[in-house]
C-alpha cells in the first residue's frame, strides 16, 4: 500500500500538539466538540456558497447536510463524516499541516511562555483547540475528503512530526465532503461506546444547526411474520433512515449482531438515530425556553464557560423582522477596545443561514463584547458579503440591538442587589461612555443615565442621584478629574465646593473628563469642571462677589505681578481666585485648554 508523498508538519503544529496533549488529558472527551464544529463550520461554507450556486450542494442525498458519527467497535475506529465544503489537496496540507492565524500563533507562543500548565488548560478550554485534539484519545487519523473542486484525497498522521497524503485509490466515494476517520487508543476506548457519543454530542453538540446522526443499534422485537417456532437465520434488518452508507462499513457492524436465544425473538436494528435537535433555539418562543437552555447556548455559542450576566430574546417586528438572541458575558474580553482585534461575538444569520461572524456595520465598536445571535427573514440571502453590510436594513438591525443592550443594561440596575450592577459599570462602565460618546438622540440620554461616579456623597453616584441631592439653588454639576477619589478629595480644586456644601463628582476614569466636556449638560444643568477658571456657586451673589473679587485683585497686584514674572512662561496668567479656602494657591486650566488631569493621561497614553 502506497504511503502517498510525506510532509513535515509547520514547527508551531508540533508545538500545539504538545501542549494539547500534556495540558489537556483530562479533558479529552472536547476533540469530539472540535470535530464536530469543523464539521458544522464546512456545512456552513458549502450552504453559503451555494445561495448563490445551488448546482454545487449537488443532488439527491448529497444535498442533505448533516454530520454523521459512526463507530467500528472491532476496529477500534470513529469515523464522523460530513457534507460539508471538503478541501482539496492543497487545503489538507495548508489546514491541517500549518497554523495560519496570527492569533493562534501568538496563543502558542503565550502558552510555551506560561509555566503553569493549570492556567494554560484554562486558557485552551476558552480559546478551541481545533483538529489537533483528536490526538488527546487517537494514535492515528485518516482524514479523507473531497472537494468540489479536486479529486478526493485521504491525509494520514500519528501525531509524529510528518503527515503523508495521496489520491484516494477508492475514487471519490463521499461525493463531497470530509471523513474523519480516528483509531482509538486503548486507553480512551469509552468514545467508541453508543452511549458515550449520545452523551457528548448532547453536552458539546445540541446547538449545531445541521442535524447530527448516530448508527445505533437497539434490540427490537422482531416482526411478527418472524415470531415463528421453528428458528431461521436471522434476517438482516437494516433501516437505514437518513442517507446511505458505503457497503464495506455496513458489514463490520454486521458482525456485531447477536444471536441469542429468547422466548420472544428480537433482533437487533442498525438505524441513523439523531442526536441533536436542530431547531435553533433562537426560532423557538422566549416563552418556552429555559434559563439553563440560554446559558447552555451561550457557552456552546462561542466556546465558553461562564454564564452570561444578562440575556435578551426577542422577536423585533415593524420595519424590520428579525430574531435575536443576545448575551451580556460577567467578563469582557481583555482586547475589548482594542480596534485591531477580531471579537466576532454576534453571528449573523438569514433565514437560519449563517452568514457571518464579521460584519463591522452590524455593531458599534464599543458594543464588541456582545454575544449572541441575529437571524433576519428581510435580509438577501443570495448576495455577497459585501453587499450585504451595505444594505440599509443592517442599520435599522443595529439600532434596534443598541436599544435592546440598553434595556438589558437598565435590567441590571433595576436588580434588587446593586452589587451586580456596580460590578458590570466597573466593567463595561468605559464601554458604556464610548456609547456615549458615539451614540445620538434617545440611545444617547438612555445611555447618560446609566452612569455612575464616585462622589463626595456617595461612591455609585447616578446624574439622578446627584440632582436629588442638590442645594436650594443650585443650577450646576460640579465635577473635578484625577487619579483616585482620595487624592481628588484633598485637591484645593473641590476645597471650595465642598466647604459651601456643594457634592463633587470625582471623575477618575481616563475618558471621564473628555466625556463631560462632550456631554456639557445633564438636563437643564451645566456640567462644571472645577479646574477650570470662572467657577461660580451661587448665581444669586454673582453681583456681589463680582465687585469684592475686583476690590481683592486690586489690592494683591503687587504680588500677582511679582509671581507672574517669576514663573514667566510656565504659567498664562496669575490671577486672584475665591476658588480656596485653606489652601494659598492652586494650578487653573483655562476655560478651553488640557486640564491637568488631561495631560496625566494623554501622557500615560503615549508611553
Ligand atoms: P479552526 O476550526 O479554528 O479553523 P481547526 O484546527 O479546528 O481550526 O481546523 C483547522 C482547519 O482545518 C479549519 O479551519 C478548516 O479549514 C479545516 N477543516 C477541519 N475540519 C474540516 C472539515 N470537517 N471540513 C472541511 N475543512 C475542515
Ligand atoms: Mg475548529
Amino acid at each position: 500500500k502506497s504511503q502517498g508523498e510525506t510532509h513535515e508538519f509547520q514547527a508551531e503544529v508540533n508545538k500545539l500538539m504538545n501542549i494539547i496533549i500534556n495540558s489537556l488529558y483530562s479533558k479529552k472527551e472536547i476533540f469530539l466538540r472540535e470535530l464536530i464544529s469543523n464539521s458544522a463550520d464546512a456545512l456552513d461554507k458549502i450552504r453559503f456558497l451555494a445561495l448563490t450556486n445551488p448546482a454545487l450542494l449537488g443532488e439527491g442525498e448529497q444535498a442533505n447536510l448533516d454530520i454523521k458519527i459512526q463507530v467500528d467497535k472491532e476496529n477500534h475506529f470513529l469515523h464522523i463524516t460530513d457534507k460539508g465544503i471538503g478541501m482539496t489537496k492543497a487545503d489538507l496540507i495548508k489546514n491541517l499541516g500549518t497554523i495560519a492565524q496570527s492569533g493562534t500563533k501568538e496563543f502558542i507562543q503565550k502558552l510555551t511562555e506560561s509555566a503553569d500548565s493549570k492556567g494554560s488548560s484554562n486558557l485552551i478550554g476558552q480559546f478551541g483547540v481545533g483538529f489537533y485534539s483528536l490526538f488527546l484519545v487517537a494514535d492515528y487519523v485518516v482524514v479523507t475528503s473531497k472537494n468540489n473542486e479536486d479529486d478526493q484525497y485521504v491525509w494520514t498522521s500519528t501525531s509524529d512530526s510528518s503527515f503523508s497524503i495521496m489520491k484516494d485509490p477508492k475514487g471519490n466515494t463521499l461525493g463531497r465532503g470530509t471523513r474523519i476517520s480516528l483509531h482509538i487508543k486503548d486507553d480512551s476506548l469509552e468514545f467508541l461506546e453508543q452511549s458515550t457519543i449520545e452523551e457528548l454530542v448532547k453536552k458539546y453538540s445540541q446547538f449545531i444547526n445541521f442535524p447530527i446522526y448516530l448508527y445505533s443499534s437497539k434490540e427490537v422485537d422482531a416482526p411478527e411474520e418472524e415470531q415463528v417456532e421453528t428458528p431461521i437465520e436471522e434476517q438482516e434488518d437494516d433501516e437505514v433512515k437518513v442517507g446511505e452508507e458505503e457497503e464495506e462499513e455496513d458489514e463490520q457492524e454486521d458482525e456485531q449482531e447477536e444471536e441469542k436465544p429468547k422466548e420472544k425473538k428480537k433482533i437487533t436494528e442498525w438505524t441513523w438515530e439523531k442526536l441533536n435537535n436542530n431547531k435553533p433555539l433562537w426560532m423557538r418562543s422566549p416563552k418556552e425556553v429555559e434559563k439553563e437552555e440560554y446559558t447552555e447556548f451561550y457557552q456552546a455559542l462561542n466556546k465558553r464557560t461562564d454564564s452570561p450576566l444578562a440575556y435578551s430574546h426577542f422577536v423585533a417586528e415593524g420595519d424590520t423582522e428579525f430574531r435575536a438572541m443576545l448575551f451580556i458575558p460577567k467578563d469582557p474580553p481583555q482586547n475589548m477596545f482594542d480596534p485591531e482585534a477580531v471579537l466576532n461575538g454576534v453571528k449573523l444569520f438569514v433565514r437560519r443561514v449563517f452568514i457571518t461572524d464579521n460584519i463591522r456595520e452590524l455593531l458599534p465598536a464599543w458594543l464588541r463584547f456582545l454575544q449572541g445571535v441575529i437571524d433576519s427573514d428581510d435580509l438577501p440571502l443570495n448576495v455577497s458579503r459585501e453587499i450585504l453590510q451595505q444594505h440599509k436594513l443592517i442599520g435599522t438591525i443595529r439600532k434596534r440591538v443598541i436599544k435592546k443592550f440598553i434595556q438589558m443594561v437598565q435590567e441590571i440596575s433595576n436588580r434588587e442587589d446593586k452589587a451586580e450592577y456596580h460590578d458590570f459599570f466597573k466593567k463595561y462602565g468605559t464601554a458604556l461612555k464610548f456609547g456615549i460618546i458615539e451614540e445620538t438622540g434617545e440611545n444617547k440620554n438612555r445611555l447618560i443615565k446609566l452612569l455612575q461616579f464616585a462622589s463626595s456623597k456617595d461612591d455609585h453616584t447616578t446624574f439622578e442621584d446627584y440632582v436629588s441631592r442638590m442645594k436650594e439653588g443650585q443650577d450646576q454639576i460640579y465635577y473635578l478629574g484625577g487619579k483616585d477619589k482620595e487624592q481628588l478629595a484633598q485637591s484645593p480644586l473641590a476645597e471650595q465646593a465642598l466647604k459651601q456644601g456643594y457634592e463633587v463628582l470625582y471623575l477618575v476614569d481616563p475618558v471621564d473628563e473628555y466625556l463631560f466636556s462632550q456631554i456639557n449638560k445633564y438636563g437643564e444643568l451645566q456640567l462644571t469642571n472645577l479646574a477650570r477658571e470662572g467657577v461660580k456657586f451661587n448665581k444669586e451673589t454673582n453681583a456681589e462677589e463680582a465687585d469684592s473679587e475686583k476690590a481683592v485683585t486690586e489690592e494683591y497686584k503687587p504680588l500677582t505681578d511679582f509671581l507672574q514674572k517669576q514663573l514667566g512662561k510656565r504659567v498664562q496668567k496669575v490671577v486672584i481666585s475665591k476658588l480656596l479656602s485653606d489652601s494659598p494657591c492652586i494650578l487653573l486650566s483655562n476655560t478651553w485648554g488640557v486640564t491637568a488631569n488631561m495631560e496625566r493621561i494623554m501622557k500615560a497614553q503615549s508611553n
